[in-house]
Order: structure tokens, then sequence, then C-alpha cells
């Protein structure tokens, strides 16, 4: 045990230097507070640690807290084939990434002994190392064999368990491994090994009626000899048998069969490695459980077109019903060079008698402004403030403030009209926004006698890059939705998808269904020339996800 010893050894100057100057608990077997003070106490480290966490099966919220946290602590992360990427997210922007991808029957990236020499020089350079493996590091996951090099380097190290894929395939699949009314016991098997050699390590003869449930890793390649061993030596040949492949994620594909069908199945439907193979009784109950490939908008790969700090919301929705999310900032948001209307306007605040935010930009840019100027909500007693739907309002909550008007219809027209029935004649009306907007606003107002100022605030640019990708996708027909959430985003997007025709267009975006937030946004979509296929009645985000759900649930039911 390397790391405890070595923390013994330390002076109690050296201690108190390491914990910050406060009494440090020594005798505390605390982990966290280790990574805590090697990180921000750079000069003291000797070396580094390595810490092995299991990144989960696939889905990103199946790490557990502690390889979270430990993720996000990280200097540099040693990740493989089958740690989803996005958990990459969690780590800071500093630290190191290494790519150590060893993918099944494909190209070796690293060899194991590679790999094991990398994680020894990053913690003899005193580096915080995060081993990310797929599933559980111990679960045939060559863990201890870089454990077994740590050790001999003398280099600490920690072990993070994580939810293996012999459950969480078994699990998104629809079935569990144990029950007690089928089978009380499992075996965890590789099917790497090549069964027909004879210095065999795994006694099928054994294993073929020993356990009631058989979870098998790597066994794709092997299948038919496999499924064969385990008839040959008396399974029943009815017995059911689930592949699962990229199991929770959204790629996730699973099939069924029995050890006389599933080679046939697995072949048909082009099943290719990592799949996980369940076999035993227990597989019956998938018709009953299976839930996680029922979810309505599972296999429906659907473009987010937002600002990059909005499009949160929205991907959480959908990702909570099944969609795979493509994340497309079409637009950029920006302060504007000048904000000299609006520091006019706040100097005489008083005299003005409503304050209308029509985006949630408005709110963020316009506060940003008042606190630049050292103001903050106090400066608006006595304003009335009206904001054109619910999420706007919610936002300036954040900011203590609380509306006094939402419309019961979430566009500029019924704002306008809103205020118009509570008469506005000869009202002093501000309205901080993005440089470019509509104006239907501020012409109702006007025209019903109000005195507008327009104080731009903020401005969307289209942003740059990733344009490619975008097209690619499009082109593959990978593509089942775009959502747009306003007007900015429809234009933006078409300029990414710079398409050189209408034909072209056409072409890529006939077949890609279009979700509009709203009648004006859903506006934009035809005058480009395409079709809107679903459209909110109320324009929220959650009201928008429900309107997805539901155009994909009656798009089923007519097959
Ligand atoms: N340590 C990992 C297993 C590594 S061995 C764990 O605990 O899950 C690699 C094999 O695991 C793959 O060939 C496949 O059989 C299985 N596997 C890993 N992730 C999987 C997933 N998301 N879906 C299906 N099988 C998976």
């Amino acid at each position: 045990m390397p790391w405890p010893m070595k923390r013994q050894e330390r002076s109690a100057d050296e201690r108190k230097q390491l914990s910050g100057g406060t009494k440090f608990p020594a005798e505390s077997t605390e982990p966290s507070s280790d990574i805590i003070m090697s990180a921000s106490k750079k000069t003291v480290r000797e070396t580094g640690k390595v810490y092995l966490v299991g990144a989960g099966p696939g889905d990103p919220g199946l790490i557990t807290l502690r390889g979270k946290f430990l993720l996000e602590r990280a200097e540099v992360v040693v990740y493989d084939y089958l740690a989803n990427k996005k958990l990459l997210q969690h780590a800071p922007s500093t630290a190191q990434l290494v790519y150590v991808g060893k993918k099944g029957g494909g190209l070796h990236a690293y060899t194991q002994e590679g790999i094991n020499k990398l994680l020894v020089e990053h913690g003899k350079a005193g580096k915080i190392v995060v081993r990310l493996k797929g599933g559980d590091p111990f679960i045939f996951g060559r863990g201890a064999e870089e454990i077994e090099e740590l050790v001999a380097a003398g280099i600490p190290f920690e072990v993070v368990p994580g939810v293996t894929s012999a459950t969480a395939a078994a699990t998104y699949a629809g079935i569990p491994i144990t029950h007690r009314g089928y089978t009380a016991s499992v075996a965890f098997i590789t099917g790497h090994e090549d069964p027909t050699k004879k210095e065999s390590n795994i006694r099928w003869d054994k294993l073929a009626t020993g356990a009631g449930t058989l979870v098998i890793f790597m066994g794709i390649k092997n299948l038919p000899i496999i499924m064969a061993k385990l008839i040959e030596n008396g399974r029943d040949p009815k017995t059911p048998v689930a592949v699962v492949r990229w199991a929770s994620t959204p790629e996730q594909h699973s099939v069924e069969g029995t050890l006389e069908t599933i080679t046939e199945v697995v072949r048909e439907a082009g099943i290719k490695p990592p799949a996980l193979v369940v076999v035993g009784e227990v597989v019956k109950l998938r018709k009953t459980i299976d839930w996680y490939e029922k979810r309505p908008l599972f296999g429906k790969r659907i473009v987010v077109t937002r600002t990059r700090e909005q499009a949160s919301e929205l991907v959480a929705l959908l990702e909570e019903h099944g969609a795979d999310c493509l994340e497309f900032s079409t637009i950029n948001i920006e302060p504007v060079d000048d904000y000299q209307v609006l520091d006019r306007e706040l100097a005489q605040i008083s005299s003005c008698g409503w304050l209308l935010f029509t985006s949630l930009n408005a709110v963020t840019y316009f506060f940003r402004r008042l606190n630049h100027l050292g103001l903050d909500a106090r400066a608006l007693a006595g304003v009335r403030i009206a904001v054109v739907g619910k999420a706007t309002g919610d936002e300036l909550v954040k900011y203590g403030i609380k509306v006094d008007l939402i419309p019961e219809k979430f566009t500029g027209e019924g704002l306008a009209e809103a205020l118009i029935s509570q008469g506005v004649k000869g009202s002093r009306i501000l309205l901080p926004r993005a440089v470019k907007a509509r104006d239907v606003l501020p012409e109702m107002l006007t025209g019903a006698g109000a005195e507008v100022v327009i104080a731009p605030v903020y401005r969307n640019v289209p942003p740059g890059g990733r344009t490619d990708l975008l097209r690619e996708k499009l082109e593959e027909k990978k593509i089942d939705m775009v959502t747009f959430t306003s007007s900015s985003t429809v234009t933006n997007f078409l300029t990414m998808v710079d398409a050189a025709s209408e034909e072209e267009l056409h072409r890529m975006l006939d077949d890609v269904s279009m979700a509009a937030i709203g009648p004006i946004t859903a506006k934009t979509i035809e005058e480009s020339g395409l079709r809107v296929d679903v459209q909110p009645e109320s324009y929220t985000i959650p009201d928008m996800v429900d309107a997805i759900v539901d155009h994909y649930r009656r798009a089923k039911n007519m097959d």
C-alpha cells in the first residue's frame, strides 16, 4: 500500500503545508483530500497518483459520483474505446487527454504494455491521472495488469468500480440477469478465447448447465462455436439468448433468439462488437420489461440549434425521451459595442412606464450592463416589467424580479396586445433587445400611442466551424429532425448548410422533419421553402418536446 505509507513518512510541517495551514488529520483515510491537496500544492508532490476509474457501460449518466469527482480534478485522462467520450467534458479544459483505444479485432492504438508504460510515466511525473475504462475496470478490463505495473513502479493508485456492461447491457435490453423464478446463479464469461483450443481456461462442460444465466463478453466473433459448445455440453438448444450491442447508448441494438438460432439472427441484423450475449430463461422477461428501446424518441437523431448556453434544457428533455441529440450552435451571442441608448435610459429610468424583455439574452445582457454601471435590480423600482414568455419571466426571478405581465400568447404580437389592452398611450416603453429583431412589437405599441425606445444590448452572430460536420451528417441521411427555437436559428442553420441551389437544399433536407417553437419561427422555415412538421400550441421548450414526442408516436401508430 504505497500511498498511505508515503503519507505517514511526511513530517508534521510538510503535512501542515499540504493541508493549507490547518491541522492535517494524519489518521484520516478520506481519500478525496489527497487529490485536492495534490492538485493545489504542485510543488510538494513527488509522485502523482493513478485512479483506475470505471466509466460505466456507455450512458454518461452511469459513471459513479466518485469517478466524476476524480475526472473533474484530473491532469491526464487516459481513456479507451468503450468509455463514452462525453465523460471527458468533466475533465478540466487544461487536462491532457490520451486516447488509447482498443477496438475488438481492429487496430490497437496502444498495446497493453504501452498503456502500462504511459500510466507509470505520468505517475512518475507527479500527475493526477484518471485511467478511464469502459464498464468496471476489474471485469475483463485488464485493470489488474495496469495496477501491477503501478505497484512495481511504486506509484500510488486507487480503483473506482464502474457499472459493468454485464448488468447494464442486460438491464437496458429489459433483462434482469437474476430472477428468483428463473435462476439463482450467473456466470460472467469471456468469449474472446478460442473455445476449440485444447488448453481452454473455460470449462464449458461445467458452465453449460452449471449456471442459470450466462453473460458472455466479447463473444460475437466466436458466437457459433460458443453456442455449439453449450448445446454439446447439455444446455437445451431452445434456451433463449439475447445479444445487445452498444448498450445504454443511442446506438443500442438488441436481438433475441435461442442457442440454435441466435447466430443467424445476429448475422442477419448485422450485429458487430461490442456486444454482450445473455443466455438463460431470464431473457424471456424482456417481453415485459424491455424499456430503453421503447422510449418514444429512441433511435431518433435530432439536431438542436440554439446558442451554446441555451441548448441544455432542450437537449436534456429530448434525451429523456431517448433521442440522440446533435448540438449545433447556430448562433453566438455577443455584447454590442455601444450601450449609449441603454445607459441614457437607465439614467432617467423613473420616466419609463414599462420595461419589456422578449428573450433570455436580453435579460442577461441588460443586467450585465446594469451591474457594470454599479447598479442592480433596485434601480428598476417603480418600473413595470413585462416579458414575452414564461422562460424569460423565470429568468428574471433570478435577478429578484417578479414580472408584472406575461401575455397569454407568447409572441411579440401577444405581448403588444396585452399591453395595449392596459392602455399605453403616452407611456415611455424601454425595449432592450438584439440589434436585429422583428419590429412588430415596437410598431404596434407606437401605433397605439406609446413612445418606444429600443436599446440594443446584444447581437446574434453565426458561429464559424463545424459546418462540415453538419453537412456530412445531412448528406449521410443521419438526421431525423432539426429543432428551431427562433427565426435566427433558421437563417443561421441555412447559412451553415450552405446549399448551392434550391435543389440541393431539398435533396439534403426534404426527408428531415422540422420542428419550430412558434409561428414566427415556422414562418421563417416555410419562407425558406421547407416544410414545418412540428409546432407546439404553446411556445415553450417543454411544449415543443411534447409535440415532438406526439409527432413520432403518431408516425409509429401509422406504421
Ligand atoms: N470492463 C468492461 C468489459 C470490457 S471487455 C465492463 O465491465 O463492461 C469488452 C466487452 O464488454 C465488449 O466486447 C462487449 O462484450 C462488452 N461491452 C462493453 N460495453 C458494452 C456495451 N455498451 N454494450 C454491449 N457490450 C458491451
